[in-house]
């Protein structure tokens, strides 16, 4: 039983019986969005958005730490799971509760996020596949990296906590490059043995930070949002890495193979952006930390974390 929850999507943990939210999909002439009942179209602090990153508003940007766990950082076998709605990589029981990521005291509060699964939205072209826009631009796919307190035993138990700060996602939007990105072979080799809604398999090898952008610093913007499908639960953090990840046309091209619930292609997975109402919208300039040992942000456990130089900002 705990081995088949891990393979439902963080939206089928959330359905409520009786109010058809199984059967969701993005297509508005069937179950789409505008569809999407309760929280959904009640909620007043919805995601995605449409984040605005100017230069007057990337030059307030605070300084932040965001520190890895050492497991985080590190090459993990992996189940990959085609749920209908998306293509979902879970780490491995055992091995969940050593990858978190955590803030320092102004950003994230300090607290430790435990990681509970990653997954994809992608479009059926370039430039229509992220739930988060900037400067109302879509990009080919977005990664949202999900996560819940570890105040909480499990990602089900936060989410049903209703408290806002329950669920951390790390969005990560991708944008199309000539080259492959070889941190998405992983998955991309466990995806080739999926095909249809309920496949599932096993990986090796998953690096999740290597997922990142490849900057050791990038602009984040926090704000207090939902979860993207129903039931839309208002439980989450929202971490939108302001700088581009990057996918080739022939990876994204291996997403596009696969099938939803309704046997059609599986693409467009994208909600639009809701109102933001009165949220604020804070940018971080921040530091990524990898640990070294098992208590990131303790000081003693962090180092700066060995990646690429940093090649420029890109709002
Ligand atoms: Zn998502």
């Amino acid at each position: 039983m705990k081995l088949a929850l891990l393979f439902l999507c963080a939206a089928s943990l959330l359905i409520k019986p009786g109010k058809g939210n199984g059967s969701f999909c993005y297509d508005e002439e069937d179950c789409g969005p505008k569809s999407w009942e309760d929280t959904c179209n009640k909620g007043r602090s919805q995601s995605p958005i449409n984040i605005n990153s100017n230069h007057k508003i990337l030059s307030k940007a605070r300084k932040a730490q965001l520190y890895y766990s050492r497991d985080y950082c590190q090459n993990q076998d992996f189940i990959l799971q085609n749920n209908g709605h998306t293509i979902q990589a879970s780490v491995r029981a055992d091995l969940t509760s050593t990858s978190y990521l955590q803030g320092g005291k102004d950003n994230l509060a300090n607290k430790r996020y435990v990681f509970s699964q990653l997954h994809f939205h992608w479009g059926s072209n370039k430039d229509h596949g992220t739930e988060h826009t900037f400067n109302n631009k879509s990009y080919a796919m977005e990664g949202h990296f999900v996560h819940y307190s570890s105040e909480f035993n499990s990602f089900t138990e936060a989410v049903d906590s209703n408290e806002p700060n329950a669920v951390v996602v790390v969005g990560v939007v991708y944008a199309l490059s000539n080259e492959d990105n070889p941190a998405f072979t992983p998955v991309l080799k466990a995806m080739s043995k999926l095909k249809k809604a309920g496949d599932s398999t096993t990986g090796t090898k998953l690096n999740l930070v290597e997922l990142l952008p490849d900057q050791e610093r990038f602009y984040n913007f926090q704000y207090n949002g939902s979860l993207t499908t129903p039931g839309c639960a208002e439980v989450v953090l929202w971490n939108v890495i302001g700088n581009r990840g990057r996918i080739s046309q022939t990876q994204l091209q291996q997403f596009q193979l696969e099938l939803d619930g309704h046997s059609k292609i599986l693409q467009d997975n994208v909600r639009p952006a809701q109102s933001l109402n009165n949220r604020e919208i804070r940018v971080y300039d921040t530091q990524i930390t990898l640990s070294q040992n098992s208590h990131p942000g303790r000081g003693n456990g962090g180092i700066l974390f060995p990646r690429r130089k940093n090649q420029g900002w890109r709002g």
